[in-house]
């Protein structure tokens, strides 16, 4: 869609070979190895004999792309003929995974590639191996955004993902002495074979200077004169659908300097100075904010956020939209979902664009735009509600902070009118606060035409008490849509041989019409598939042990239990909890109360990153790995606990730790954690789950059934309640004795070689603080485990509760939430 018909172009493009559609290369063994070598031979510009392992696995990603492209040129004519309604999923993250395989997968080509890299002599897991993801996301949020591209292609939607290509993704976590270091994530160093850079196609991303009115023919309009602007370079990602045919567009955005240095400056000597523009205007998009759920106030975060909407929503007026269209008619063509608020700045920018440059009147320009927006929301934190402060927006943005001003101005009119002169709600739902701080939540809630939650009781609580007096204001703006996850990555690719068993049973077309898996539940009786089911697990673990053995020298011994939590860590999804358990069934051993012999084998794997500037979190982390070591060195436990953090946590190793997981932690307290996607990969995985009645957990066990879930601890009701009666965490420590007793081993210094003081801030906090109500839901997790451990004796059993999380999850596909989108909020039709 960026073509704009130049002259030259027009007659090249009479030619009969351009007129023709671009073939793919044949798609047989033979075909792939002779499109590989000349990959190898004409882009690397190695031979075979001498190519290394960088040269072979880009010269292979290249052929896979020669594969896609075809399509991806058809699908982007299509949809310039159909114009269609569009989706433009604006997000600051996509947390993607490797790609070759998937591309591979959804190509149908894997089984072809194998066999031509086999014929040239090499072997395709190493190829699969050698690719860096990239991890250009935090966590669920940006692997959402992943997922969602994925179904929007997989479902036809015509779609545009857009985002940032940072240079430096996610840090790369190592541990010394069992503390979190941060290394920088260079997942670019040897080039990315997957993106198509477009310099040509930049488009100027403006900040700063002043506003203004001027006299326009007789009109008085506003307009923005900006100090400073960056090139936004965008970078097109194909993204197939799986086995369609279908390729739709991720389009991320580099900054880069408008003029690369000051030539008099640098011809008097002054390198640096000379580039020092350039290396100001390429630090927006240099690295990726390593927060999760709080927001950071940093001016280039707002950098960031502006720089990719901005250009987002410049590329699509002016390159994908054609010239002569009426505007009047734009939300019949697009709409943009913001997902969370970082791309909320884009509400005033579609305002600033249609106002100032199409120069639309502005009530005219409000209703487009509060057609072209929805917002979803992630979170019910308070703290992460994200706020600019006005004084920073007015500096970096004015021109937007003068139309937030109006958009306000105009909303509490419509307030005041509904409601009366009720001072005190007006100061509640203004958008700009009375600490002068801009409300990003309350502008996409009061700018979208649909606001929704993630998960159901995400969504009541949006409702009844984050958003409550705009719900009492606009009812109709709220749905929910449950988040999902693709099955193409998460079964296919990361358990192929449940992926196998399942087609053995139920046919092809489950991958793409998820609630087929409920056929599994006559299979959950049959005791042949039982067995089978049992060992693909089992499978699964010896392949996890390889893999940590290979990585990080960790074993998973056959008969254990596996026990997995891994998510980032973060108070309110409550890995302290989990440790004293650990710490609890330690301590029982010790002090004689229990015989090794009578535990329950365990392995408890944690991945977690913590934000590097989050000292809580860290501390954690380093009391996980000091658990470990002495649990996992105490001769007395006979080798029947073990803990394993393997370090790095990411999408690569999740694909690798969920289908061997026997037990899925999902222990946030109840009302903190929006949705989760980590327990839907779980469950279809076929682990089961404990967890809080939180967030899309409750989905889950009304799906699954309580006899296959583990609930424990407090509702949200009965967390408000105990909150609003004062809640004093030690007096659950004086009733339980065993608490008592965990939380005294931490502070003894048992795990830090007697040295009291280092985790004391954790026990404290706990004792005395502990917001997220840890030692309140204890009693009642320790309960839990113990029923985990009694049902996982009867492993037939077990297995068939196994078999009826995944035959009941498959409403938890990625493509039933995107159907739903397009229901409830986008009302688009597929592609022709
Ligand atoms: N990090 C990675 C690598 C993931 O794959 C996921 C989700 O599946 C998450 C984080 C989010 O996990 P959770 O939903 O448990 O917070």
């Amino acid at each position: 869609e960026n073509d704009k018909t130049s002259g030259s172009r027009t007659i090249a493009a009479t030619h009969p070979l351009a007129l023709a559609p671009v073939a793919s290369p044949p798609a047989t063994v033979d075909g792939f190895v002779r499109e590989f070598l000349l990959n190898l031979n004409m882009e690397r510009g190695v031979a075979l004999s001498s190519a290394t392992e960088t040269d072979t696995y880009m010269a292979l990603a290249a052929t896979v792309r020669d594969y896609l492209v075809a399509r991806w040129l058809e699908d982007q004519r299509r949809q310039r003929e159909d114009q269609r309604k569009a989706v433009c999923y604006l997000s600051a993250e996509y947390l993607l995974g490797r790609q070759l395989d998937n591309n591979l997968l959804a190509s149908g080509l894997t089984e072809i590639a194998t066999e031509a890299l086999a014929a040239c002599g090499i072997d395709i897991d190493t190829m699969r191996a050698h690719e860096v993801e990239p991890g250009l996301g935090n966590g669920g949020l940006g692997r959402l955004a992943a997922c969602f591209v994925d179904s929007l292609a997989t479902l036809s939607v015509p779609s545009i993902g857009y985002g940032i290509r940072y240079e430096y993704g996610i840090f790369r976590q190592v541990f010394r002495g069992g503390e979190q270091i941060e290394k920088p994530d260079a997942w670019l160093a040897l080039g990315s074979p997957w993106e198509f850079r477009h310099p040509e196609s930049a488009q100027t991303v403006s900040f700063a200077g002043h506003t203004e009115t001027y006299d326009d023919d007789g009109v008085i309009r506003s307009r923005w004169v900006p100090a400073w602007s960056v090139r936004a370079v965008p970078y097109n990602y194909m993204v197939p659908g799986y086995q369609n045919g279908r390729v739709n567009t991720l389009r991320l955005w580099s900054a880069e300097a408008t003029k690369a240095f000051d030539l008099r400056t640098f011809n008097s000597g002054d390198y640096v100075e000379a580039v020092r523009a350039q290396t100001f205007a390429e630090n927006i998009s240099k690295v990726l904010y390593p927060e999760d759920s709080t927001p950071q106030g940093k001016e280039l975060r707002l950098q960031q956020q502006y720089f990719f909407v901005a250009a987002s929503i410049a590329d699509y007026m002016t390159k994908v939209l054609p010239e002569d269209f009426d505007l009047e008619d734009l939300p019949e063509r697009v709409i943009f979902q913001l997902n969370d608020t970082h791309p909320v700045i884009a509400v005033p920018e579609m305002m600033r664009v249609l106002v100032d440059e199409r120069k639309l009147d502005w009530d005219a320009a409000w209703a487009i735009t509060q057609k072209c927006f929805a917002y979803t929301c992630h979170t019910l934190l308070p703290e992460a509600l994200e706020v600019w402060s006005v004084d920073l927006l007015g500096r970096l943005l004015p021109r937007h902070l003068e139309i937030i001003y109006r958009i306000n101005d105009e909303f509490l009119l419509r307030v005041r009118e509904r409601f009366g002169d009720d001072e005190q709600r007006l100061r509640d739902m203004s958008i700009v606060s009375e600490q002068r701080a801009v409300r990003m939540a309350y502008l996409a809630t009061v700018a979208g035409s649909k606001v929704n939650g993630v998960a159901e009781l995400h969504s009541q609580l949006l409702r009844e008490r984050v958003l409550h007096q705009f719900d009492e204001m606009m009812p109709e703006k709220f749905t929910n849509v449950t988040n999902g996850v693709t099955p193409r990555r998460f079964m296919r690719l990361a358990n192929p041989d449940l992926s196998e068993l399942i087609t053995a049973a139920l046919g092809t077309g489950w991958l793409t019409d998820l609630e087929r898996l409920r056929e599994l539940e006559s299979y959950a009786e049959d005791p042949d598939f039982r067995a089978a089911f049992a060992s693909v697990k089992a499978a699964n673990k010896r392949r996890l042990n390889d893999v940590l053995m290979k990585r990080d020298g960790f074993e998973i011994a056959d008969d254990h239990l596996l026990d997995v939590m891994v998510k980032r860590l973060h108070e309110y999804k409550r890995q302290t909890l989990k440790l004293l358990h650990i710490v609890t069934l330690y301590e029982r051993v010790v002090s004689g109360r229990v015989a090794a012999s009578d535990l329950q084998p365990r392995t408890f794997i944690f991945g977690a990153k913590a934000a590097p500037g989050y000292a809580m979190a860290k501390r954690v982390i380093h009391l996980i790995n000091a658990v470990g070591s002495v649990v996992n060195n105490d001769p007395r436990l006979e080798g029947r606990l073990k803990v394993v953090f393997p370090p790095n946590y990411n999408v690569t190793l999740a694909e690798r730790v969920i289908p061997a997981a026997d037990l899925s932690e999902q222990i946030s307290l109840a009302g903190k954690e929006a949705s989760g996607t980590g327990n839907m990969k779980f469950a279809l995985n076929g682990a089961l789950t404990i967890g809080t009645d939180d967030g899309a957990n409750v989905e889950i066990r009304e799906l699954v059934g309580d006899d296959n879930f583990f609930l424990f601890g407090m509702s949200e009701p009965e967390v408000e309640e105990l909150w609003a009666a004062g809640y004093r965490p030690g007096e659950f420590a004086q009733a339980d004795d065993e608490l008592r007793r965990a939380l005294d081993l931490i502070g003894s210094g048992a795990f830090s070689d007697g040295d009291r003081s280092t985790f004391e801030p954790v026990v404290s906090n706990l004792m005395y603080d502990d917001r997220f109500m840890v030692l309140a839901d204890y009693t009642s997790y320790i309960a839990a485990q113990e029923r985990v451990d009694a049902a996982y004796a009867d492993r037939d059993a077990w297995t068939r509760s196994a078999i009826l999380n995944v035959a009941r999850t498959g409403f938890f596909s990625s493509d039933r939430s995107i159907r739903d989108y397009i229901d409830r909020i986008w009302h688009t039709q597929p592609a022709r």
